[in-house]
């Protein structure tokens, strides 16, 4: 099968045959028809992180595609069956936190593109029981950021903790920020949307956004506290840790900024003023397959629909270069010549 492939960090990706997988116990082979390109996809192959992925490693973990060989083992699904590759790859099932619905925290999960092989190919295996099941009608090019760029900003606002009719601030309209933005209005929510770069503000204003700020020209703090006198929430899903400073500058008392977006570096934190207006701080990492069954249901529903643009698996080396640069509004997803 054909795939892309890290090889060493900081390199291009290599577009080559590789053999395609075969499903073990307990896992699908999956035909891949779609994969959106998350700017993780770009840390991995950089090599940005603590924990460095596998290499060689195929990435994309917004894949989907049909089931087209089951292993030994598998029941609930069936060649035919549309299915996910996320982030979430798999997880023991056994920890504490996989018993108590956390299992985002599982210390012993496997992540799709990262320290599994994705979606970047024309094939994936991928264990059953922790493919997403993708609703029935739905184009699959469409619904493919929602694997991640979805279902990691839907729980990052359901763990903010914000309420309708409140004011929440999403600083980073990219891949994952023009979704959160939808989900926040899909939700009741009052948004604020906060990037440096006037296209994506110009596309959150089409999507609904209440206000906007560039903040590479007006400081947001002073703008949001001046206008509706601080955010309930802050989310940020920026790739700048300036953003998250500001982010947590913007929430008023009792609000919450949830860390999202994963540049490297570090965020001095007030100690007098968080405690003194009980801010909470919270990091919030892709979400459960409950919370993923959730969001693509908002999408299949049309309560969400990213904005796509495609490109070829052959064309990833260009698309990351866009990426970095800044240059792609909404996701890019990745199409398969079935
Ligand atoms: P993207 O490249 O599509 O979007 C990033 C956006 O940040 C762009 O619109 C860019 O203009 C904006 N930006 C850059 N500097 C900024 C600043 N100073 N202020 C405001 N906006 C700024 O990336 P993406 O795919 O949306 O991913 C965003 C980040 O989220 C990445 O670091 C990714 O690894 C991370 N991520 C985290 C999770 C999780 O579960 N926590 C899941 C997916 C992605
Ligand atoms: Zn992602
Ligand atoms: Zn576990």
């Amino acid at each position: 099968m054909k795939a892309a492939v890290v090889t060493n960090f900081k390199e291009k990706l290599e577009i080559k045959e590789v053999e395609t997988p075969k499903p073990g116990q307990g896992e699908v082979l999956i035909k891949m028809e779609a994969c959106g390109v998350c700017h993780t996809d770009l840390h991995a192959a950089h090599g940005d992180w603590p924990v460095k992925p596998k290499l060689p490693l195929i990435p994309g973990h917004e894949g989907v595609g049909v089931v087209t060989e089951v292993g030994p083992g598998v029941t609930s699904l069936k060649v035919g069956d549309r299915v996910g590759v996320p982030w979430l790859f798999k997880a023991c099932g056994e920890c504490e936190y996989c018993l108590s619905g956390q299992e985002t925290l599982c210390p012993n999960q496997l992540n799709g593109g990262y320290t599994a092989d994705g979606a970047y190919a024309e094939y994936c295996v991928a264990p059953a029981d922790y493919v997403a099941r993708i609703p029935d009608g739905v184009d699959p090019v469409e619904i493919a950021p929602i694997l991640c760029a979805g279902v990691t900003t839907y729980k990052a606002l359901k763990v903010s903790g914000a309420k309708p009719g409140e004011w929440v601030a999403i600083y980073g309209i990219g891949g994952l920020g023009h979704i959160a933005l939808q989900y926040a209005k899909a939700m009741g929510l009052k948004v604020i949307a906060v990037d440096i770069q006037d296209d994506k503000l110009e596309l959150a204003d089409e999507l609904g956004a209440d206000m906007t700020v560039n903040n590479k020209k007006v400081d947001p703090v002073k703008e949001i506290k001046d206008k509706v006198g601080g955010v309930q929430a802050a989310i940020s899903v920026a790739v700048n840790k300036v953003a998250f400073e500001q982010a947590y500058h913007s929430v008023k008392r009792g609000g919450s900024v949830v860390l999202v977006g994963l540049p490297t570096g570090d965020i001095p934190v007030p100690i007098f003023d968080t405690v003194l207006n009980g801010v909470s701080i919270k990091g919030s990492i892709v979400g459960t397959r409950k919370d993923m069954q959730e969001a693509l249901q908002f999408a299949a529903d049309g309560k969400v629909k990213p904005i796509i643009s495609t490109a070829k698996l052959e064309e990833i080396n260009d698309v990351f270069e866009r990426m970095e640069k800044g240059q792609i509004n909404g996701r890019v997803v990745l199409t398969f010549d079935n």
